[in-house]
């Protein structure tokens, strides 16, 4: 007779591939259900934009279906989108995620992005909103077919729907084609007015498209919701003059997580021979984000069949799902979501230290959002390594040999794992455990030695 413990040690060798754990640890089994030989599970996703989706689920069958007495496995899989802390306490919150998509100059295809990625994370089953803060070109009521103006509920305005998203611009605040000329407070007022003057309902992920540059938008926008993230749309010649990495910092400045950057515009493949020219150069956005150990999250190609769709309202992702250039908007978008759950699932309880600090080789000093400083010897984090070839992952017993770590070992780096980890390399070569922020609260030497004296 096999049980709900045989199922779920089976299903303990499926990783979810971007939050590096297994899916019983991160507790996306559910529903399981189990009659004669017969299993039936849901593997509740972060995202339903998860773009291996089916692997995962394959896999979770296949975990299953090789345990003896198993005659007939169901997989559900189901998403719920996490959201991010804290914006359940500000004026949005229905909404789980707000994204913003920002460039270092205008024409790079921004507002193209947003529009496709925005539909392309709705074709997934998403619930996704748009807001167009470009002030300097609000396209999005172009290319999504609609601009008339909003009506009113009450006091808030209600958000168009097209192709499944719901969306509203700055542009529509002003009726007919009277220019644009927002000063300053104008930007400011604009921007509240859109964001939370907006009835959005309840989201998922709500793209915000930034007008290009650095400016008064982007600061009320970090400033008056915690963002998930950032994405910067480039060009490759953008990135050469390095415009875009302005953009970048300056939400680094505003501590705006940076999600990856995409690079637009990256190559053209001519119609009739097929040869592929690199109009503007190639690969300088991939480049610069390995610099910068941002992700970088793809290219799209030059094609008029972009512009076309996008002038008729009717993106490409939509108009012709299966070009290549439609291919990359979805591979974006489903970066974009596992970007958001990286940052969103598994640190909720504990929040992400305000400084983690390398004193010497053997010595790490991590200072909490509540001020407390914990100060860990490199031997003690190495001990306390919560990998599976460290611990055993089924009974939480200790698999190391204390006797096998030098005295003498060192902390030789650190890497930041989304909002929820730390990543140490460690001189015996060991880098593989992923310690959570409430892993390393938890084995906090001086609370230890507090809680052990009573
Ligand atoms: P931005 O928001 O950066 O100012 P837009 O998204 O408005 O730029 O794009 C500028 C113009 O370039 C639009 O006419 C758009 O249709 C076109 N465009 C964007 N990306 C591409 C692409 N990959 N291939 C062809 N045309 C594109």
């Amino acid at each position: 007779m096999i049980g709900p413990d045989d199922v779920l040690a089976a299903l303990r060798s499926v990783q979810d591939p971007d939050l590096h754990r297994d899916i019983v640890a991160l507790g996306f089994v559910r529903n399981l259900k189990i009659d004669g030989g017969r299993v039936a599970f849901d593997v509740n996703l972060t995202t339903p934009a998860c773009p291996v989706k089916e692997k995962m689920k394959g896999e979770a069958q296949e975990a299953v279906r090789r345990l003896p007495g198993v005659s007939e496995v169901k997989v559900t899989m189901t998403a719920e989108v996490r959201p991010t802390a804290g914006l359940d306490k500000t004026a949005l919150a229905g909404v789980r995620n707000v994204v913003a998509i920002g460039s270092g100059k205008g024409g790079v295809g921004k507002s193209t992005v947003a529009v496709n990625l925005a539909c392309a994370l709705a074709q997934t089953g998403a619930r996704v909103g748009l807001l167009d803060a470009d002030i300097y070109g609000p396209s999005v009521p172009i290319m999504l077919g609609k601009r008339s103006q909003p009506e009113m509920r009450g006091d808030r305005m209600v958000p168009h729907v097209a192709h499944g998203v719901r969306f509203m611009s700055m542009g529509l605040l002003v009726p007919g084609d009277q220019p644009l000329i927002w000063r300053g407070p104008m930007a400011h007022g604009a921007l509240q007015k859109t964001l939370f003057g907006v009835d959005w309902g309840e989201l998922d992920y709500l793209l915000v498209d930034l007008p290009p540059g650095t400016g008064d938008v982007h600061l009320t926008l970090a400033q008056s919701v915690p963002l998930a993230g950032a994405l910067i749309v480039s060009t490759p010649q953008d990135v050469g003059l390095t415009i875009s990495m302005k953009t970048l910092r300056m939400f680094q400045t505003t501590k705006v997580a940076i999600l990856g950057i995409v690079e637009n515009m990256s190559h053209w493949t001519c119609t009739h021979c097929g040869e592929r020219d690199d109009i503007f150069g190639y690969g300088g956005a991939r480049a610069a984000s390995a610099s910068l150990k941002v992700p970088f999250l793809g290219e799209i190609p030059i094609d008029s069949r972009i512009r076309r769709h996008a002038d008729q309202g009717s993106p490409i992702v939509l108009a012709e799902p299966s070009t290549k250039a439609a291919e990359a908007y979805r591979q974006i978008a489903g970066g974009v979501a596992a970007e958001v759950s990286i940052r969103t699932a598994g640190g909720a309880s504990v929040e992400a230290p305000t400084s983690v600090e390398r004193k010497d080789p053997a010595l790490v000093r991590i200072v909490w959002p509540d001020t407390h400083a914990s100060e860990y010897a490199a031997r003690y984090l190495r001990l306390n390594c919560p990998c599976a070839s460290c611990v055993d992952e089924w009974t939480g017993t200790k698999r190391l040999d204390p006797a096998a770590i030098p005295a003498s070992i060192t902390v030789d780096g650190i890497e930041t794992i989304g909002q929820y980890a730390l990543r140490f390399s460690f001189s015996d070569g060991h880098s593989s455990g992923l310690y959570a922020y409430g892993h390393l609260r938890k084995i906090c030497p001086c609370c230890q030695a507090k809680q052990a004296a009573g």
